[in-house]
């Protein structure tokens, strides 16, 4: 780890690597560490909402006077920035529309940028840290490879008037460490806003039942307790969203980052009948309907995935549609292939400000959510906080307060009571 963290250590975790464990008892809802973003990127879509450099929302912040593309709070911040925004400022001016390098070419630049600078002062630690990141670079599949190449291209497009590359194979390892150990930077309403890299969250291992949950204060992570820990158990998040069945989520696991899991729920797959709940009917379903149901219901997934940019909201909307009546002949409405069609449906009708429409689909989701996801969820947290706000909007106060009161207290446990969400979502109660 960079430093020592009081209650933390790191440990050979059985079959799995390097790993962190806990050296005292943390109750459920207890800051185990916060750790600040080694380097981080904001949104290009959240440029003028958010500071480039802290990532506080707040209205009137103060333009990047050359690019006029950048944010920030202060003179401060703009000025602690500056060495990360440098890389980008002349280049954003000097292409304009043109300039489109990706996310993660991004937050590889200022990882590369930072970790020059570092050594040229000492040997950091964190560098080496950097270096420790797992990289599966021999398990990258096609797929990926074809998306490091890309990046890497967009890196010597857009950056090399102020970065000495290392070699090609270095930078395709660099690409898949970051790739496995980037962080995604949410709201509280899981709403993207930007990606970074903390080598100490880093450490932590996969389960889908994790003991611990990863939230944002600004731009550095904050890791909680979800479950009671004693002594000797080890810290655990998960790396993807836990609402789909066993076999799914350990697709996506060996897709993304090249393990399969092994934890109790992968073993036991004890929820995965209410995952995949069939409709009641007087005769029974054959397994093969089941089967090709289950096959069609993960392609529509990924077309629907492929069109999001592509089509028009109608056209999108149409697609959910046409993709629940077909499932819904087998499955159930609280089945999770029907439920990811009914959110995309909702996040659509969010887009077109169709208030009444997102609340129809979001009312689907809401209690199934609740029953499928563990106990303290961000998804769970989230869809409260969507539907709870969109009721308030219509004037339906009371559900409405309902809603984000169950919010607030699940976000009480994933953020801590003191977080600057919850002073916000206490207000927004209190109003009405
Ligand atoms: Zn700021
Ligand atoms: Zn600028
Ligand atoms: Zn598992």
């Amino acid at each position: 780890m960079t430093g020592s963290i009081k209650g933390i250590e790191r440990f050979e975790s059985p079959g799995k690597g390097r790993g962190l464990r806990v050296t005292k008892a943390f109750k459920v809802g207890e800051l185990l560490f916060s750790c600040p973003a080694f380097s981080h990127v904001l949104s290009v879509k959240e440029r003028g909402y958010y500071c480039e450099f802290c990532f506080t929302r707040k209205e009137g912040l103060a333009k990047c006077g050359k690019c006029k593309k950048a944010f920030y709070c202060n003179v401060k911040c703009q000025k602690a920035d500056w060495a990360m925004h440098k890389l980008e400022c002349s280049a954003i001016t000097a292409f304009g529309e043109k300039w489109c390098p990706s996310e993660m070419t991004r937050l590889v630049a200022r990882i590369l940028a930072k970790t020059k600078s570092q050594k040229e002062r000492c040997v950091s630690e964190k560098i080496l840290l950097i270096g420790e990141m797992q990289s599966h670079v021999e398990d990258v599949d096609n797929e990926n490879r074809e998306m490091n190449e890309g990046n890497i291209a967009e890196l010597h497009q857009f950056y090399s008037k102020h970065l000495d590359f290392p070699d090609h194979k270095d930078l395709l390892t660099l690409f898949s460490q970051v790739a496995c150990n980037g962080f995604t930077i949410e709201d509280d309403e899981l709403s993207h806003l930007g990606t970074a890299v903390y080598p100490d969250v880093a450490l932590i291992n996969h389960s889908c039942l994790p003991s611990v949950i990863v939230t944002y204060k600004g731009t550095s992570a904050e890791i909680r307790a979800v479950q009671n820990m004693k002594p000797g158990d080890e810290v655990l998040i998960s790396y993807i969203d836990l609402l789909y069945p066993t076999d799914d989520r350990n697709n996506r696991l060996r897709e993304s980052y090249y393990f399969s899991c092994d934890c109790q729920e992968c073993k036991t797959k004890s929820k995965d009948k209410k995952k995949l709940k069939l409709r009641k009917r007087s005769d029974p379903i054959e397994p093969e309907v089941v089967n090709n149901m289950v096959r069609y219901a993960r392609k529509s997934i990924r077309e629907f995935r492929a069109c999001k940019n592509i089509k028009t909201p109608g056209e999108l909307l149409e697609m959910c549609e046409h993709s629940m009546e077909e499932m819904g002949s087998v499955f159930d409405d609280s089945n999770v292939y029907m439920l990811h069609m009914v959110y995309q449906a909702m996040g659509v009708c969010l887009y077109m400000e169709d208030v009444e429409g997102a609340i129809r689909y979001g009312e689907k989701i809401l209690k199934p959510y609740f029953q499928l996801y563990p106990p303290f969820s961000l998804n769970v947290s989230s869809i409260y906080l969507k539907m709870g706000r969109l009721y308030m909007v219509m004037d339906r106060n009371s559900v409405g307060v309902g809603l984000l009161k169950k919010a607030l207290a699940i976000m009480e446990v994933t953020h801590g009571k003191d977080h600057l969400y919850l002073a916000e979502l206490r207000k927004e109660i209190a109003q009405k």
